[in-house]
């Protein structure tokens, strides 16, 4: 489908009968107060535009002279997914994405020879706040968070500038940790417990907010965090703890309208 953008580590992450069988840590003592919320970025927060899809990847092309097949771009992008794998240290690496990228180029029927500098210039597309949309329900759903005294901080898996982002949406966030600045990517521990240093919060005071079942949600229980799947697309409507988009986010942290 053109236009469409999807996280293919998302995509790559546990299918819904394995996880449905999956035995999850412990949830965190509902005695403790909730101090804060930490918010993955893409697909939670933000959406990615076209520009980072099917037809990104057209424009690019024809940017170094090469007509990239559209068409023929899902089934380029399902090949380079059977090869994409995280190192098993979660240490952050681009050269990961690069390589994923010019996969779905050359599967695209791009030459060889450019497919390399036309990946290198879709991946750079995803370092461009310009390049997303915020959902609607994020500001009112922050506002109220803020009303219930609560910290906020993003935790992102990525190349981007994460305050750089910040400030070109206007979005309110005290911390903001992406991985290419920590070193490792979620769901690595480190980089939750960079975000809950920063803000000076142990992690069973904590939730973690995301789409992704083993990065956000997993990676967050690990640590003692409360964890919610914002599953926007409706993919797992198996698990518990499971919004469609965060208008029900207060109410599933138990915070209480006063
Ligand atoms: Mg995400």
């Amino acid at each position: 489908m053109a236009g469409r953008v999807s996280d293919p580590f998302r995509e790559a992450g546990p299918v819904e009968g394995v996880w449905e069988n999956r035995e999850l840590p412990s949830a965190v003592d509902p005695s403790v107060a909730l101090q804060a919320v930490l918010f993955d970025v893409d697909f939670t927060l933000a959406r990615p535009g076209p520009e980072l899809g099917p037809e990104g990847y057209l424009q690019v092309g024809r940017r170094h002279g090469v007509e990239l097949d559209i068409s023929l771009h899902d089934q380029a992008r399902v090949a380079a997914l059977e090869k994409l794998q995280k190192h098993p240290d979660f240490r952050h690496d681009e050269e990961l994405w690069i390589q994923f990228t010019e996969r779905i180029v050359i599967g695209m029927g791009g030459d060889p020879a450019t497919a390399r500098q036309i990946a290198r210039e879709v991946e750079r597309a995803w370092e461009n706040s310009d390049n997303f949309d915020i959902y609607e329900d994020v500001e009112p759903v922050l506002d109220e968070l803020r009303a219930h005294g609560l910290k906020i901080g993003l935790v992102s898996n990525g190349a981007r500038d994460l305050r750089e982002f910040v400030r070109h949406h206007n979005l309110d966030a005290d911390v903001t940790v992406a991985s290419r600045y920590h070193g490792k990517v979620k769901p690595d521990p480190t980089i939750f417990r960079k975000a809950l240093d920063r803000l000076e919060v142990e992690p069973a005071e904590a939730a973690m907010v995301g789409d992704h079942l083993e990065d956000d949600i997993e990676g967050a229980r690990a640590l003692g965090m409360h964890a919610v799947l914002i599953d926007r697309e409706d993919r797992y409507p198996e698990v518990n703890e499971r919004l469609t988009d965060l208008y029900g986010l207060p109410a599933a942290l138990g915070l209480v309208r006063a």
